[in-house]
């Protein structure tokens, strides 16, 4: 299985534990390498974004881990970019500022409009979810989701990213309540996203969270998803999205066996020297 992973949060953003209990776990489980994707900044009140001021003391810290272990384990920084359309900052602005290594892009909070609160998709609450589809969508799912699609492909042509974090979460609180993953409607939102994705040359994450968790019980991007991905000849990286040093590879074997089932050899690797294939093992 995996031998790095390259999206977690600590104690900067919303996880549980320091960067350095990250990197002794991650020598501990025989690592390669190890990437710190903090929440980014954003120009407003979240409780899961790394703070501005808190900025430099990232880079600080995260440089310390660089050299303290370099010949144990390579550690990189990144940023797990919210795109929030008006009011994120360019993703160069902060890439430039953090001075990260590689970046995610993810969409977290999703805008109905100018001066409406946000959608808030994601967290542990689906009530939150629900009230959001209520209050700023007029409770119709699909013009919900659609937005949700619409701001993910418009992150995907204006901003610079390496890897697409969970491109499909949007559908995790949903759980087949409002819709199914099978409706037509759905499968061309995924598909034109995949299509974006592709010609961008983005890298998709396969993000075991939701399985791990216990929110949901198909993996992001879910199985029709996949095999789009894999159609298209889309790389992809698995990631633990992990909050606390224990979920730093939670559930990499089984998602490495799936993904052999759907057909995957490779998988992508980053390294000083950039990214680059690694056999799918
Ligand atoms: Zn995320
Ligand atoms: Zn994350």
């Amino acid at each position: 299985m995996p031998d790095y992973n390259l999206h977690q949060h600590s104690l900067f953003s919303d996880g549980k534990a320091e960067t350095l209990d990250y990197v002794e776990k991650a020598i501990r489980l025989g690592f390669s390498s190890l990437g710190f994707s903090e929440h980014s900044p954003l120009p407003f009140n979240t409780s899961f974004s790394l703070k501005k001021e808190r900025v430099q003391a990232y880079i600080n810290e995260t440089d310390i881990l660089k050299h303290r272990f370099a010949d144990k384990l390579e550690v990189f920084r990144s940023l797990e970019m919210d795109f929030v359309p008006v009011l994120s900052e360019d993703f160069s602005f902060w890439a430039m500022n953090c001075k990260t290594d590689y970046l995610i892009g993810s969409v977290h909070l999703v805008s109905s409009g100018t001066g409406n609160p946000l959608w808030f998709t994601d967290g542990p609450d689906p009530k939150t979810y629900d009230e959001g589809i209520r209050n700023l969508f007029d409770g119709d799912i699909k013009k919900a989701v659609k937005t949700f699609f619409h701001q993910t492909n418009q992150m995907i042509e204006t901003q610079e990213f390496d890897i697409i974090g969970h491109f499909d979460k949007v559908k995790m609180h949903n759980a087949d309540r409002f819709f199914k993953d099978e409706d037509k409607w759905y499968r061309n939102l995924i598909g034109e996203t995949l299509e974006l994705i592709k010609k961008k040359n983005l890298i998709v994450e396969i993000n075991t969270r939701g399985l791990y968790k216990k929110r949901s019980k198909k993996l992001f991007p879910d199985d029709y998803a996949l095999k789009r991905v894999k159609e298209l000849g889309v790389p992809i990286i698995i990631s633990s999205d992990a909050h606390h040093p224990s979920e730093l590879n939670a559930m990499f074997d089984f998602v490495v066996d799936y993904l052999k089932q759907l057909g995957f050899n490779e998988m992508m690797k980053f390294s000083d020297s950039g990214w680059h294939d690694l056999e799918l093992k």
